[in-house]
Order: C-alpha cells, then sequence, then structure tokens
C-alpha cells in the first residue's frame, strides 16, 4: 500500500465514528512495532517524527524509513513531521517523502499564525499532501504554557488557511505521565460548531483510554498524538530485558526485548480508537 495523507485518514474516521493514532516514532523498532500494530489491528495509523526525533535522526532518513514502512503495510500509513517551527523545515520534510506536516504556529500571532500556515498548506497542497495547524496552544507538563483555542479564531484560522485538521487545546497537555487531562467538552463543542475539518488532540497520552474512545466516538476529535505511554511501555520493557538478561550488550539483541511489547500496547492503542 502506498503512503497516505491525513486527509485519505481522516475523513473517513468522521463518517465512521472513529479516530486514527497519530504515535511518535523515536526509531526503526518502534516505527516498525506500530506499523505491525496497525497491520494486526487491520487499521490506518500516522506515523510521527517530532523535534526530538529529528534532533536524533536526520529527516532525509526518517523520511526513507517511514516510506519504507507505508510502502509495504497492508494498511494506509502516513508520513507525518509533527511541529515543525517553520517553513523551510517543511519544505525539507517534503523533499524526503513526507505525506504530512504539521506547522505549530501557535507560539506566533494569529495573524503570523496564519499566513506562515498558508505557506505551508500552498506547498503541501502543490504536492497533493496535507497539513495539520494549531490554534491556541497545548502547553507541557510542569511548563505549562496552555492558551485554550478560542472558537472564533478556530473558525478563522480554518477559513483563512485551508488546512486539513486542526490540532486545539482544551484541556489536553503534552508529556503527561498520567492520565490528569481533563478535556471541556463545552469549549470542545462550540470549536466543533464553527469548524469543519478532523480536530486534533495532542497529548493523548494524558486521557484516559476511556475518554479516548468515547471523544473518538463522539466528537470530531479524529487525530490522537500518542507518545509518552509508548515510551514508558519502552522504559519498562528494557529494563525487564535488562535484569532478566544481565550478561547481554548486543544492542539489537537488548532493543528486541522492546518490540513485543511495544507492538502490544500500540495495538491496543489502534484498536480503542478504531472503528
Ligand atoms: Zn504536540
Amino acid at each position: 500500500m502506498t503512503a497516505a495523507t491525513l486527509k485519505d485518514v481522516l475523513q473517513p474516521a468522521i463518517a465512521g465514528h472513529y479516530a486514527v493514532a497519530g504515535l511518535v516514532v523515536l526509531g526503526w523498532e518502534d516505527a516498525e512495532a506500530y506499523v505491525a500494530a496497525a497491520e494486526d489491528a487491520q487499521l490506518p495509523l500516522i506515523l510521527q517524527a517530532g523535534p526530538g526525533c529529528r534532533k536524533h535522526t536526520p529527516v532525509s532518513i526518517l523520511g526513507r524509513m517511514f516510506r519504507h514502512l507505508a510502502d509495504r503495510a497492508k494498511v494506509p500509513v502516513v508520513c507525518h513531521i509533527d511541529h515543525a517551527l517553520h517553513y523551510d523545515e517543511c519544505a525539507e520534510a517534503v523533499d524526503h517523502g513526507f505525506t504530512s506536516l504539521m506547522i505549530d504556529g501557535s507560539a506566533l500571532p494569529l495573524k503570523d499564525n496564519i499566513a506562515l500556515t498558508q505557506k505551508v498548506v500552498a506547498l503541501a497542497h502543490r504536492h497533493g499532501l496535507s497539513v495539520e495547524g494549531e490554534v491556541g496552544a497545548v502547553g507541557y507538563e510542569g511548563r505549562g504554557g496552555s492558551t485554550m483555542t478560542s472558537p472564533e479564531e478556530a473558525q478563522l484560522f480554518e477559513r483563512e488557511t485551508g488546512i486539513d485538521a486542526l490540532a486545539i487545546s482544551v484541556g489536553n497537555v503534552h508529556l503527561q505521565t498520567s492520565h490528569a487531562a481533563v478535556i471541556d467538552r463545552e469549549l470542545l463543542q462550540r470549536i466543533e460548531a464553527v469548524t469543519t475539518v478532523p480536530l486534533v488532540l495532542h497529548g493523548g497520552s494524558g486521557i484516559l483510554p476511556d475518554g479516548r474512545r468515547r471523544l473518538a466516538q463522539e466528537t470530531r476529535v479524529k487525530k490522537f498524538n500518542i507518545g509518552t505511554e509508548l515510551r514508558q511501555e519502552f522504559g519498562r520493557s528494557l529494563r525487564a530485558h535488562l535484569d532478566a538478561h544481565p550478561a547481554e550488550f548486543d544492542r539489537i539483541k537488548i532493543l528486541s526485548g522492546t518490540i513485543e511489547p511495544m507492538r502490544m500496547l500500540a495495538a491496543k492503542i489502534i484498536r480503542d480508537l478504531g472503528p
């Protein structure tokens, strides 16, 4: 199957009242485990390369890696850049095979966020790719920085930019290590009433699986970004593997102990959000 765009996987999710997992990739082992999990679940998947991943591994390699996996997968796989802050990062991602871009202008004044996002949408749509924008700001656990999304700004932003998906801030917080988020359903409803595109919640790990499932079924939140709870599973399984094999020193053998647990958890996450 060839690589998909956000539009390809999120529009059917609106019609089918479910959501698609955007899973945070840090390397080959987790990326491969996530795709295997999506195949187990027979559901689409969004592979995401965020700023930490791109700092660790060049975008040219990540693009090839994602496309390699997407082209061989039996389910649609979106090759997505998460939290690009500048136009040039998006252009580089397009050159290296990514099929979807998140441009994060949420720290800018609305007018500048719109102008930057418009430029990225023009680039992406010229290449048949999709764009996720953000309005309001999703902060970080322990660091704050959240600004709830204003429905009026969301409406204007969607109309002016032509984005394919919109990340919003309604109580979701990045990097939460427990399910501590309290989602403002009333605000979410007001945003839904004045927008039409699929909505995205970053900080998905902070929301209880049951809560994510209900939001997927009952609202237009069609993409959940999930990283922290998978990274926690990686840390747990790596430690368990090392404890069980104290003499092991080979990188591939050590990491092999993490792949099956990551695949199991990813499959559960994907299925819980699915139809
Ligand atoms: Zn995010």
